[in-house]
């Protein structure tokens, strides 16, 4: 038995070895990536129901990794907070968000101005500057506020109130929109959404994935449009993959939906098609 323990023992010992080490890398080949802008962003259609139009995007990061390919923001955007790198591959996901942006709406002129939808990390949210940041990014690219949308979740929110309450009046005060992200996965959902100023409220995938099996999730959905409608908030639900996801979401008059269901997030060439389709839905 003595054996065996100690074997284990080491076999831990390699796995964490080997974790810690490819953490390292992770952190080293991030750095590089930031330095060398090795990012690209990924756009998903947000979908007005009534009509089956394009609001807008969901601007989403990706890296193109030199030897692995396109990663998946899951697997480095929680080290970009921790270590801060998150601070210069925000800005840089913000400035090339509205750039793009900005080009559609010269590009097609006769189209009804599409937004752009941008999330920020709360790393980010706690920075005082980001404010003048994003002046200077609306300035240089020429994208009017109104058509810029910034995603924030409740755990950013929560992490200092009182200076989130200040930086989201000022950004509203520019003209630019708010959207409360990932709505129900919080604690204290509820209670922040009476406190603060959003125009959105995108009700997270988890919900949205059971409500055309689960009857308590559907009504769990129904409440959470209510609510935002008495708040004065229109809403996105996410993740919709199912006709039968869309046919309920419509009956309870949701204004907006973006899922796999519509399309998957896209490279802009795919968004750019997208926007020239006439009825792409
Ligand atoms: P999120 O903000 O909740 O973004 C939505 C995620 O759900 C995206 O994953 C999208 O591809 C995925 N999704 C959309 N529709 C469906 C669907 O119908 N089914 C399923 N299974 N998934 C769907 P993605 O692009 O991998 O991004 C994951 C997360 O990474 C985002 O979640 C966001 O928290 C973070 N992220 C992405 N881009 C950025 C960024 O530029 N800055 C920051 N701070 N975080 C980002
Ligand atoms: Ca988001
Ligand atoms: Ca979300
Ligand atoms: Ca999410």
């Amino acid at each position: 038995a003595k054996a065996s323990g100690r074997a284990c023992h080491e076999v831990f010992d390699t796995e964490m070895h080997t974790r810690v080490v490819n953490l390292l890398q992770l952190e080293n080949d991030l750095r590089r990536a930031v330095e060398h802008q090795e990012f690209l962003l990924y756009y998903q259609p947000i979908v007005a129901l009534a009509t089956g139009k394009m609001m807008g995007f969901e601007a989403l990061v990706r890296w193109q990794h030199p030897e692995q390919g396109i990663v998946s923001p899951v697997k480095f955007v929680p080290m970009a907070e921790e270590t801060g790198l998150i601070i210069p591959l925000g800005q840089w996901v913000l400035r090339e968000a509205c750039r793009q942006m900005k080009a559609w709406h010269t590009a097609f002129p006769d189209q009804p101005p599409l937004s752009i939808s941008v999330n920020l990390s709360s790393r980010q949210f706690s920075q005082p500057s980001l404010i003048k940041q994003i002046r200077q990014i609306l300035d240089d690219t020429e994208l009017e506020a109104h058509h810029l949308k910034l995603e924030i979740t409740e755990s950013a929110i929560m992490e200092n109130p009182e200076s989130a309450m200040d930086m989201m009046l000022q950004l509203k005060a520019m003209g630019i929109q708010l959207s409360a992200d990932d709505f129900g996965t919080g604690y204290s959902s509820l209670g922040y959404l009476y406190r603060f100023p959003m125009d959105l409220l995108k009700i997270d995938r988890s919900f949205i994935s059971r409500v055309d099996v689960d009857g308590e999730k559907l009504e769990l959905v129904k409440t959470i449009i209510t609510l935002s409608w008495n708040l004065g908030m229109d809403v996105v639900a996410e993740g919709v993959e199912t006709t039968k996801q869309l046919a309920q979401l419509k009956a309870l008059k949701c204004e907006y939906a973006q899922g796999y269901l519509f399309s998957k997030p896209v490279c802009s060439a795919d968004a750019e098609k997208l926007i020239r389709a006439d009825h792409p839905f």
